[in-house]
């Protein structure tokens, strides 16, 4: 019977903290496996044009600018395997990742698999995703709203910054939350409740998207859950902000999460984690900043320290 093979390195997701993982790791020589997941690419595939990933002056295409980063990756010899992680063994040396159809070692394993944003269901959001007015990422598509009417759904921090980041393009934000106070830290309420051109809609939840049949955003229909009174906002975007499921359920545990469900590196390291040898990177543990180049950064890191622990293990 043939030896199963062990791999050095291998890294969950194909988002840009995956692929920035990848390719640090390829160009060390380290053969990277990378396993992707359901959504290859990761959330910047479902925004247009990307403006703010530093060397792209005129702005990229978010999914061409993760085929580039898979490009790259695959130059330097990654190998790609369409599958999911259903649960692994960190207990064992070599670790263990159980998908549908095998099990894989692994010395190492990088997991960057992303958060998905939580959305509200209600009719239209899923048919205008993406490009045609509903989105979940006021820094990715907030330019292009200049001089247009937007609504944010929510009343967290999440909502409050967008909100805030939207005047400087919109005409107006509507602040649609379903409680009378926000959630959001009392600076960021303070702000937001106090910008002339925010309006916060109190008391009311998102009914349905309109604008389906001319393929993109003309309103949102709201309910005021005290009145039980419906209105039409007239607004080109909608902003989801509603707050972020982390992908991290077939690994947690053994390793650690907050109460979110984000992973929570070791102390003194953004993607060192509990367990030796096992990083994380990108979104599934980052819910503050959640941006392309912030989760490329982790991705480096994740390589770096996985090459570095390789080499004092004898990898
Ligand atoms: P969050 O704090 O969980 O807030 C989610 C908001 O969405 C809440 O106001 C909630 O309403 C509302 N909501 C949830 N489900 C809803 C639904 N189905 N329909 C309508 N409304 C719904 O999420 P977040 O704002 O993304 O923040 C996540 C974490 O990141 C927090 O710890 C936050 O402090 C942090 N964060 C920090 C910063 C910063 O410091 N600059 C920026 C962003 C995020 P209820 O209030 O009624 O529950």
């Amino acid at each position: 019977m043939s030896t199963p093979t062990v791999e050095n390195v291998v890294i969950i997701g194909t988002g840009c903290a995956g692929l920035t993982a990848a390719i640090y790791s390829a160009r060390a020589s380290l053969n990277p496996l990378v396993l992707e997941g359901p959504l290859p690419g990761g959330q910047l595939t479902t925004t247009s044009e990307v403006e703010n990933f530093p060397g792209f002056a005129h702005g990229v295409d978010g999914f061409q600018l993760t085929q580039n980063m898979r490009e790259q990756a695959t130059r330097f010899g990654t190998r790609f395997e369409q599958t999911l992680v259903q649960s692994v063994d960190f207990s064992t040396m070599p670790r263990k990742l159980v998908t549908a159809e095998r099990t894989i070692l692994a010395k190492t394993v990088i997991i960057a698999t992303g958060a998905s944003p939580r959305l509200t269901g209600i009719p239209g959001e899923k048919e205008l995703y993406g490009g045609k007015g509903v989105t979940t990422c006021a820094t990715c598509d907030g330019a292009f709203y200049r001089k247009m009417d937007v609504v944010v759904i929510g009343g967290g921090d999440s909502a409050a910054e967008e909100a805030l980041f939207l005047t400087r393009f919109a005409s107006k934000v509507y602040l649609v939350h379903r409680r009378d106070t926000l959630r959001a830290s009392k600076i960021m309420a303070d702000r937001a409740t106090s910008h002339e051109k925010i309006q916060c809609v109190w008391d009311s939840v998102p009914v349905a998207v309109e604008g389906v049949a001319e393929g993109a955003v003309s309103g949102l229909k709201i309910k005021n859950v005290k009145t039980g009174a419906e209105s039409v906002l007239p607004v080109k975007g909608v902003f989801v902000a509603i707050g972020h499921i982390p992908n991290t359920g077939p690994f947690a545990p053994p390793l650690a999460v907050d109460e979110g469900g984000y992973f929570v590196p070791e102390a003194g390291s953004q993607v060192r984690t509990n367990v030796p040898g096992i990083y994380v990177a990108g979104d599934c543990s980052d819910h503050v900043y959640r941006q392309a180049i912030t989760a490329a950064g982790m991705g480096c890191q994740a390589a770096i320290e996985a090459e570095r622990w390789l080499a004092e293990h004898n990898g």
